[in-house]
This record gives structure tokens, C-alpha cells and sequence, in this order.
């Protein structure tokens, strides 16, 4: 019947409990005469408790053993997982990322993959094995051992779903699909049926942690449908697929929150051509992406402060390479502010709509909430706030573009006298 890539995220495969429940739906769906090929994350918090020990030990610790250190909770996941496969009778295997020949660039900690063969994925499945891969980690083509960035079993699960030509990709977690916002935070939100990959992929890099970015990416450039679906019942999921006529009705699809963004101000630079260029010359060359950037001049003219935001695992050496620029250029001085939370509005109806972006503007500045930046592109409006507001703001603006579930009329009661 089908071939079926299945992902558990951390939570799923949480504990040996989890584990077997894991088990017991994969063992259903080969049941049903499919072919599961599944990815496992690390079991949920573990990822964290290693970040916390390296930090313990080092101020910054060297990406390459980072990676070296943080693949080994998928590896103990993925064993567990195939014993649990194992022990309901259907045969599994647990797979390391150098195993399935997912092979990546250097840059450690957030690598991109280059190819993947996963021709072992190919032969269990032939034998009737259900693969258990090790996801977010890879190999470079000199055998070092690299990770795919926070999140990053959601890639693993686009990619081998892609260059094993399944049928279906489905993320299990622990919502049952793609919400207008964050469930958690509003209890209101409503599932999305379906979702394009261009609305995802931005609420993805806009901070809706559901699904990875690249995830998004991967599949939408290898055209791999993706499924997000519960991993507690059996309900359908939100497909991520290809935009259809009736997405564009839509004017804004969801709002995202990112609370892991630093910003960065560099004051005092000569306002002369050629600045901007080598300060983001210099942090772009360190991998580190940059997403706001505004620019102010002094009343005199003379000079300009520089703000802009990175995530935050990168602030440490956005600051570094920010100081050293700072000092070359003759600058005043450079501060962070990690006091800050990006909220954003996201939908492909934006392109045919007006009237988003004040209407955002002006249920902000009604609850009291001042804008420190502002950006856009052609499906987003992203405002940085106080992060202290960042429920507040996701609530109002939930509100604001009446993306709530719909209530059913409440019939009138006929009161007897
Ligand atoms: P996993 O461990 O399975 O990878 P994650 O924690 O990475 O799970 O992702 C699931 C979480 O994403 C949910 O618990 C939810 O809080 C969060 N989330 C953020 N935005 C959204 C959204 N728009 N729709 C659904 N979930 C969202
Ligand atoms: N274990 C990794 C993390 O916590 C990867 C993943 O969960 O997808 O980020
Ligand atoms: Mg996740």
C-alpha cells in the first residue's frame, strides 16, 4: 500500500511509555500493509540537559563538540524505539544519520544538508524492516558528526521522506495539527485544514515552533506533502501543500511569536556609505542570519545607531563580531536587549489585501503596546514588542483578524411562563 515516513518529536518518545505507544502505532500502520520508515527526536529535554552541562563547563563551547554531543540523544531514542518495534513482533532497526548517508556542509550546529542517499532505508523497507532514524544529525564528506539546528528531525523526516518517495510525510506532536496561533497560548485558535508551504514556511521562520523552516522548505522545493498530525488520536492533521485559489481569500492565516531573538544596537557610527555593509558583511560571514534592521540618524546628522535582531543562540558572537566592528568603525558603544518578542501576522492574502498593517499598528498602540521595529514582506508584517506583551499581543491581533473558532449560534431557548 503506502510508504509513510512517521516523525516523533521529544515529547512523543518522552519516556519508555511513549516509547511503546510510539511503537504500537507504527506496528497498526504496517498492519494496514503499509511500509513506515520512521524519524525520532531525542526524548524530550535531553537536547536541553546537554546544552546546560557543556555550558557548565565552557563559556563557548566548540560547535564541533556540540554536535558530537547533542546527536547522541536521537541515538538512544532511535535504539529504544526499534526494541520497542521489535519486541510487538514487526522486525526494526535503528539508523544514524551516517548510516542513512545524509551527508551535510561543515558548519556545525546548524548544517545544511547537501544529499542524502538513504539507500539502507530502502533495503529494510524491502525486507520489512521498519528503519528507525536518528533524526537532526548528518555527516560532512570528512566524517565529522553534525547537527541540523534546533528542531531539526522535522528536516530529517522532509528529506528521507523525499529521497525515499513516500507517499506521505506526517509529523506527529503534541497538537493535532497547524493552529491560526500557538494552541497554548490561545485557547481559541482554530486548526487549519490545509496551509501553503510559503504561509508556513513564514510562520515557521517567524517562530511558530510546529514545524522546522527548512523543513518547510525542503519539502515545498521537493513538492513532499506534509502532514502534522497528533500523536494522541487519530484525527486528521493540517496538510502542507502547494497554494490553491482559496488560500488567497484568506487575508491573514496565523500570527507567530518568537521570543528567542536578541537585538542588538551599535551606537554612534559615522553615518558615511559603506557602514552597513561591513558590520552585516562581517556577522553574515559567521552564519548568523539577521532579520530586522532599522537605522537611525542623529539630529546633527553626523552620526547613526545601528539596531538589528539575531536569534538568540547566536547573540554571543553577533556581539563579538558587533564590538570588534564597532571598535574599527569608531563607534560609540554596542548594547544588547534580549527584553524583546517578534510578533507577526502571516498570510498569502496579503499580497491582494490593504489595511493589514494599520489594523495591526492600531490594536497594539489600543492595548498599550509600543512598537520598537517593524517589517514586512509580501505575505508578513512582523512588529518587535516588549516581550513581556508578547501573550497580550498574540491574543489581540487573534482577535483583531477574527481567526477564532467559529461559534455556533446559540439557539434561543423558549422560556415557558
Ligand atoms: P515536537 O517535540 O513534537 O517537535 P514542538 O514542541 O517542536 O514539538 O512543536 C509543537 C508545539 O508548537 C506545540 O506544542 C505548540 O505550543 C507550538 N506551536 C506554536 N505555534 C503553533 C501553531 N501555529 N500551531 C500549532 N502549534 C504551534
Ligand atoms: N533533539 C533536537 C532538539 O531538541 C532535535 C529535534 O527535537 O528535532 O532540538
Ligand atoms: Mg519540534
Amino acid at each position: 500500500m503506502a510508504l509513510i515516513v512517521q516523525k516523533y518529536g521529544g515529547t512523543s518518545v518522552g519516556s519508555v511509555e511513549r516509547i511503546k505507544e510510539v511503537a504500537r502505532r507504527v506496528v497498526d500502520t504496517c498492519k494496514k500493509g503499509n511500509s513506515v520508515v520512521l524519524v525520532v527526536s531525542a526524548m524530550g529535554g535531553e537536547t536541553d540537559k546537554m546544552i546546560d552541562l557543556a555550558n557548565s563547563l565552557s563559556q563557548s563551547p566548540p560547535d564541533r563538540e556540540m554536535d558530537m554531543l547533542l546527536s547522541s540523544g536521537e541515538r538512544i531514542s532511535a535504539a529504544l524505539t526499534a526494541m520497542a518495534i521489535s519486541e510487538l513482533g514487526v522486525p526494526s532497526m535503528s539508523l544514524t544519520g551516517r548510516q542513512v548517508g545524509i551527508i551535510t556542509d561543515a558548519v556545525h550546529t546548524k548544517a545544511k544538508i547537501a544529499k542524502i542517499s538513504a539507500d539502507r532505508v530502502k533495503q529494510a523497507v524491502k525486507e520489512g524492516i521498519v528503519p528507525v532514524i536518528c533524526g537532526f544529525q548528518g555527516i560532512t564528506e570528512s566524517s565529522d558528526v553534525t547537527t541540523l539546528g534546533r528542531g531539526g528531525s522535522d528536516l530529517t523526516a522532509a528529506a528521507v521522506a523525499s529521497a525515499i518517495k513516500a507517499d506521505a510525510c506526517e509529523i506527529y506532536t503534541d497538537v493535532d495539527g497547524v493552529y491560526t496561533t500557538d494552541p497554548n497560548i490561545v485557547p481559541e485558535a482554530r486548526k487549519l485544514e490545509k496551509i501553503s508551504y510559503e504561509e508556513m514556511l513564514e510562520l515557521a521562520s517567524l517562530g511558530a515552533k510546529v514545524l522546522k523552516t527548512r523543513s518547510v522548505e525542503f519539502a515545498a522545493k521537493y513538492d513532499v506533502p506534509l502532514v502534522v498530525r497528533s500523536r494522541f488520536s487519530n484525527a486528521e492533521g493540517t496538510l502542507v501543500t502547494k497554494e490553491d485559489k482559496d488560500m488567497e481569500q484568506v487575508v491573514v492565516s496565523g500570527i507567530a511569536y518568537d521570543k528567542n531573538q536578541t537585538k542588538i544596537t551599535i551606537m554612534g557610527v559615522p553615518d558615511k556609505p559603506g557602514i552597513a555593509a561591513t558590520l552585516f558583511k562581517g556577522i553574515s560571514e559567521s552564519n548568523i542570519v539577521v532579520d530586522m534592521i532599522v537605522q537611525n540618524i542623529s539630529h546633527d546628522g553626523k552620526f547613526a545607531d545601528i539596531s538589528f535582531t539575531v536569534p538568540k543562540t547566536d547573540e554571543k558572537k553577533a556581539k563579538e563580531i558587533s564590538d570588534k566592528i564597532a571598535k574599527e568603525l569608531d563607534a560609540k558603544n554596542v548594547s544588547t536587549d534580549k527584553s524583546i518578542a517578534k510578533i507577526s501576522v502571516v498570510g498569502v492574502g496579503m499580497r491582494t489585501h490593504s489595511g493589514v498593517a494599520a489594523k495591526m499598528f492600531e490594536s497594539l498602540s489600543n492595548n498599550g503596546i509600543n512598537i520598537m521595529m517593524i517589517s514586512t514582506s509580501e505575505i508578513k508584517l512582523s512588529c518587535v514588542v516588549s516581550k513581556k506583551y508578547t501573550e497580550l499581543a498574540v491574543r489581540v491581533l487573534h482577535e483583531a483578524f477574527d481567526l477564532a473558532k467559529k461559534k455556533k449560534a446559540v439557539k434561543k431557548r423558549k422560556v415557558k411562563r
